[in-house]
């Protein structure tokens, strides 16, 4: 191509490695190693500049959930940038695909969501939401609502609102994060901290603790909690089955907004549109990106529940960015969303991709080291363990089991992440039974 895709991989590595800082990369690692230099990919398959192909089982980054090498999407990008490639929308203008858009999400969004304000990524749109839940509060009376509670653990995103969001410890001990009026209650992680309690009982224990630090906060403080249905970037946590609706009681009991993360959820991943759907979970904001165009164009968005956007609309939001509702990513977003209704990507998920991801990571259950193989919709973990009748982690320092893990994987060509002693995989939506056969051949 006209960049440099002609250079030797080791000459793309040195240049790569001397001016390109990577996010989330230790030290000189890259360095003395070298990147993985992907250079093209099709369906579920990368191609690095040595010509092998790695099955991608993290979708990109959680995102890429029609799968590579759409054309139509490429398409919709270059009929958009010939007619009209930006305009913004702050100023009592507007343009065709950030109306369509926003019309199509109320479409697909169960009631009351008919509004979107848009960002370029699911950080954008958490910061979004930090200064709406708190603006919701001020505008109906209540400035003191500012604090909101999220959980230890959790992704939210890197910008410093997103990064206080987080309950991240590796990111929270740089950079000033947290940021004020932030706080995080545990995680339902029951493999790694139920103890001899069962996942149900567990599930309620953590969902209370939300209604104590509403107490021990004073509910006039609080404005919202924040929470991915199901912890993605955390280590794949599905909650017990008593979670959700425990939380849901006490955000229905409590002056508090919900606000629920789908930015990896949402569109699809679950077998439903959106995560708070399959677990009938009523949230107020709920937080959108990654899937929303499948990666193919940067784009996120706060969906905002009727009651919050009439409020908001009735106050001054002095709030937004230069790529609020993009006009290209709002195109290439629409053409995804047609294409995952048209090919009815949903039922692909839930009658052939999921069922298939299970079956493949049950497969790793009876393997000595692993002490949870769990997957639910298109997301799976693998839980290591030294001791599978204790649930014991690994106390190795920084998941080193994970780390070896995912190497191996790399270089068996297949893509999985981890997370401490957990490996997680997110998969393209399009996935077949063929791909999990690769998979599981690949990984074992
Ligand atoms: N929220 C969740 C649940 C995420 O997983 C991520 C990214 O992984 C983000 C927010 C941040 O999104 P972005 O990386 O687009 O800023």
């Amino acid at each position: 191509n006209i960049l440099t895709n002609h250079l030797p991989t080791a000459e793309l590595q040195r240049i790569d490695a001397a001016h390109h800082m990577h996010p989330f990369t230790g030290g000189d690692a890259l360095a003395k190693k070298g990147a993985r230099i992907i250079t093209r990919a099709d369906g579920m398959m990368l191609t690095d500049s040595d010509g092998r192909e790695v099955l991608d089982m993290m979708a990109g980054l959680w995102c890429v959930n029609i799968g590579y090498g759409r054309h139509e999407l490429a398409e919709a990008a270059y009929r958009q940038m010939k007619e009209l490639p930006y305009y913004n929308t702050f100023f009592q203008t507007s343009h065709v695909p950030v109306i369509a858009l926003s019309q199509k999400l109320a479409e697909l969004a169960p009631e009351p969501f008919n509004q979107t304000f848009f960002a370029a990524s699911g950080s954008e749109a958490n910061d979004t939401n930090i200064r709406l839940v708190r603006q919701y509060w001020a505008a109906v009376g209540k400035p003191d609502k500012k604090i909101i509670i999220s959980r230890k653990n959790a992704y939210h995103g890197s910008t410093m609102g997103g990064g206080s969001l987080g309950g991240m410890a590796h990111m929270h001990s740089q950079g000033g994060l947290p940021i004020e009026n932030i706080v995080h209650i545990d995680q339902p992680h029951w493999w790694a901290e139920g103890g001899d309690m069962t996942p149900e009982e567990f599930g309620l224990l953590r969902a209370r603790q939300l209604e104590e630090e509403i107490d021990r906060l004073g509910e006039g403080n609080v404005a919202a909690f924040i929470a991915e249905p199901i912890q993605g970037a955390g280590g794949v946590v599905i909650p017990p089955e008593t979670y959700w609706p425990e939380i849901q009681r006490i955000c229905d009991a409590r002056e508090i907004l919900l606000i629920a993360d789908e930015v990896i959820l949402g569109f699809g991943r679950t077998g439903r549109w959106f995560g708070s759907e399959y677990y009938g979970i009523r949230p107020d904001i709920m937080t959108i990106a990654k899937g929303l165009s499948s990666g193919y164009a940067p784009i996120g968005g706060s969906m905002v529940s009727d009651r919050v956007a009439k409020v908001i609309a009735e106050s001054d939001f002095n709030h937004g960015y230069t790529y609020s509702g993009h006009p290209v990513s709002c195109a290439v977003a629409l053409e995804n969303l047609r294409i995952m209704e048209e090919e009815s990507l949903l039922d692909h998920v839930n009658q052939i991709a999921a069922p298939a991801l299970a079956k493949a990571i049950a497969t790793f259950e009876d393997h000595p080291l692993i002490g949870e193989a769990r997957s639910l919709g298109m997301l799976g973990a693998l839980q290591f363990t030294p001791d599978k009748s204790r649930r014991a982690p690994f106390k190795a320092p920084k998941g080193t089991i994970g780390e070896i893990a995912r190497d191996a994987c790399f270089a068996n060509d297949i893509v999985m992440r981890h997370v401490g002693d957990r490996m997680i995989v997110s998969p393209p939506l399009i996935m077949t039974e063929a791909d999990t056969e690769v998979f599981v051949d690949r990984a074992t």
